[in-house]
Formats: C-alpha cells, structure tokens, sequence
C-alpha cells in the first residue's frame, strides 16, 4: 500500500466507494466524477504505476475484470457502447497515480464529445520514421 494514494485508500477500507465488484486481486467502484452516468474504475488492489510498471499477471486480471464490467454495463443500461480509457501521467490527463481502467457506458444521445482532432502528417515519410523508432526500443 502507497500511504499517500486514495486509492489504495479505498482498497484498505480507509475511504468509502461505491463497490461494484471485487475479487482477491481487483475492485470496481463507481467514478465520482462521471463523464457519462455508470462511469465506473477498475483498478488492482496493489499499488502499481503507470500501466508500463504492471507486472503481466495484474493487467491479465485487471483486463478480465474490465470486460466483465463493460459487459453488465451493456446488459444494466442498454447501453449503445463503452469506452475504456487508461491514462499514464499528467501529460495524458492522470490525476490519481494508481493504475486503473475508466470503464465508461455510452449511448447514441448522452452528449459527451472527445476533444479528438485528427492531425495528419506533415510529410510522408514521417510516419514510417516514428514507427522506426517505436520497433527499435520494443524490449
Ligand atoms: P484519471 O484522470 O485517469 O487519473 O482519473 C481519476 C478518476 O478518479 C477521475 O475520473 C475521478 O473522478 C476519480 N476519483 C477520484 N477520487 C475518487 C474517489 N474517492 N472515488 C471515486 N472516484 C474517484
Ligand atoms: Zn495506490
């Protein structure tokens, strides 16, 4: 447990959730925060961050727990779709340093919008260069 981090405060009981689901290894708790309502997190009960620090046998289990959640919310909602988001540091937009997976239910009218703008590349070649540079450092 990281004393400093909410949650693993809530893991610890230290911090109230809403529960949704949780085994020995994983717990889903509703966001406080919703973007849309039902947005729900599901995160690992050890602390570990960012995704690129998780040891393979936590995302392996975490993965399972987000599908299973996304599935209920489809089936409770009728929901049209679900977004899963993840975010690693403050650059992307992480506020709170504990691995987790934004589960989020989405419907053809519930007026969220991602500020997504496609930019394309300047010249050709740029994209095969920084793919070049993503394949030389795969470990
Ligand atoms: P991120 O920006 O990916 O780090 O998202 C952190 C999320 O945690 C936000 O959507 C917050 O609304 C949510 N959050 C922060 N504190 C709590 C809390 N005590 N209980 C439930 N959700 C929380
Ligand atoms: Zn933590």
């Amino acid at each position: 447990m990281n004393t400093d981090c909410i949650f693993c405060k809530i893991v610890a009981g230290q911090l109230p959730c809403c529960k949704v689901y949780e085994d020995t290894d994983t717990l889903a708790f509703m966001d406080i925060g919703p973007i849309v309502p039902g947005h729900t997190l599901v995160i690992p009960r050890m602390h570990v961050d960012p995704l690129m620090a998780a040891p393979p046998e936590v995302l392996q289990k975490l993965i399972v727990v987000v599908q299973k959640i996304a599935r209920a919310q489809l089936k409770a909602f009728k929901a049209d779709g679900i977004n899963v988001i993840q975010s690693n540091g403050r650059a992307a937009g992480q506020l709170v340093p504990h691995l987790h997976f934004h589960v989020i239910p989405r419907f053809a009218a519930d007026g969220h919008h991602w500020n997504w703008i496609p930019r394309p590349y300047a010249k050709s070649e740029e994209m095969g260069a920084l793919a070049e540079k993503i394949r030389g450092a795969l470990e």
